[in-house]
C-alpha cells in the first residue's frame, strides 16, 4: 500500500505532459515521470520518496513507436523490455533486455525507466552506447534529439521536467557483430555481478560495461587496449583493471575485489572467442 495520497496524470501529448508538469510546480507540487511504476511504487512504499503527482507517459503516441524506418530504428521510452526483445529488431539490445527481471517485470519495466531509474546498473545503456544512438528529450524548453551519449554519463542527465521519449538506432548497428556476457552471483535475473556488452564497427570491438564500477561506462582507453592484437587475450584483460574510471564496486552479491577477478576472465575469454572466430 502507498501510505499517502497523490494525483495521477494521463497525458495524450508530450506537450500536454510537459504543460502538466510546469503547473504542477507552479503550485508548488513535486511530480514524477511515471511508466512501468516498478520503480517508483517500491520508492513510494518505502518512504524514499513522496510525489505529489504521477505523470503516466503510456498515453502518448512518441512515447510508445516501436519501427524501423529506412535509417533507423525508433524505440519509445515507455516500450518494455519484453516489447523490444521480442521485436528482435535489435538484437543486442534483445538480450540486455532478457535479462532484466524476470519475465512478468520484463512485461512492465520501461526503456526510459530503465535508463532515468535510481538503480545502478542501467543495462539497457549499454547497447546504446556503443551504437551511435540518438535520444529525444520533451521538457518545458521543448523538444531536442542529441547523441545518446552526450545526455548519459554514467546516469541521464536530464534538465528540470525533462522525459526521454524516444531513442533511434542506426540501422548498420542493429545487425553488427555483437556479444553480451552478464556474470550474476546467483539467479540468472540477478543485478549484474559485471555485464561486458561488446559491438564491432569496421572491425573494431566497442565495449560498455556496468556491475564492475557503480555507474555504467564506456572508454576510449580501454577500447584502444582491447583492440591492440600486439597483446595476448589475457595481458589486455589485466591491463583493462587498470583502466576503469574508478575502484570495482562491492556490495552484497560481491565485492570489489571479486568483480574485477570475474571480469578480467570474462574479457579474457571474450577476447579469445573473438579471435578464434566463435563470436
Ligand atoms: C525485480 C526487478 C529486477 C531488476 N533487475 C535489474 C537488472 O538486473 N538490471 C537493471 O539494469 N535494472 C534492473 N531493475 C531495475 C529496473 O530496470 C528499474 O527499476 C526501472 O526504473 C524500472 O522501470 P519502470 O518503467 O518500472 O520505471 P518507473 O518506476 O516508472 O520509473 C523509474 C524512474 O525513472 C523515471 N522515468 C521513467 N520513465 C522516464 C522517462 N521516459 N523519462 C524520464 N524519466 C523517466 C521515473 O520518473 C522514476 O524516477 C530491476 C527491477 C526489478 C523490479
Amino acid at each position: 500500500m502507498i501510505p499517502f495520497d497523490f494525483i495521477y496524470c494521463r497525458p495524450d501529448s508530450l506537450k500536454e505532459a510537459s504543460d502538466v508538469y510546469i503547473q504542477l510546480r507552479n503550485e508548488g507540487k513535486t511530480a514524477v515521470y511515471y511508466a512501468g511504476g516498478s520503480e517508483i511504487i517500491t520508492m513510494c512504499r518505502s518512504g524514499s520518496i513522496r510525489p505529489d503527482a504521477v505523470i503516466d507517459i503510456k498515453n502518448i503516441p512518441e512515447c510508445t513507436v516501436l519501427k524501423i524506418d529506412a535509417q533507423k530504428l525508433h524505440i519509445g521510452a515507455a516500450c518494455t523490455l519484453n516489447q523490444i526483445k521480442e521485436s528482435k529488431f535489435f538484437p543486442l539490445l534483445g538480450l540486455a533486455c532478457g535479462r532484466i527481471a524476470d519475465h512478468t517485470n520484463q512485461c512492465r519495466i520501461s526503456l526510459g525507466g530503465n535508463l532515468c531509474g535510481t538503480i545502478i546498473y542501467r543495462e539497457t545503456s549499454l547497447p546504446l552506447m556503443l551504437s551511435d544512438a540518438d535520444i529525444t528529450l520533451y521538457g518545458p524548453e521543448g523538444q531536442r534529439t542529441v547523441p545518446f551519449l552526450a545526455v548519459f554519463n554514467g546516469r541521464m542527465q536530464l534538465k528540470a521536467g525533462e522525459f526521454a521519449v524516444q531513442v533511434h538506432i542506426p540501422d548498420w548497428a542493429l545487425e553488427a557483430r555483437c556479444a553480451h556476457i552478464k556474470r550474476t552471483a546467483n539467479e540468472k535475473i540477478d543485478y549484474p555481478l559485471v555485464n561486458v556488452t561488446a559491438l564491432w564497427k569496421d572491425g573494431f570491438m566497442r565495449a560498455a560495461f556496468c556491475g564492475i564500477c557503480s555507474h555504467p561506462f564506456r572508454s576510449g582507453q580501454i577500447e584502444a587496449v582491447l583492440n591492440d592484437r600486439s597483446l595476448s587475450c589475457d595481458v589486455r584483460a589485466e591491463k583493462v583493471l587498470g583502466l576503469l574510471p574508478e575502484p570495482p564496486y562491492g556490495d552484497v552479491e560481491g565485492s570489489g575485489k571479486y568483480r574485477a577477478f570475474i571480469l578480467r576472465n570474462t574479457l579474457s575469454s571474450l577476447l579469445e572467442d573473438a579471435e578464434n572466430g566463435k563470436i
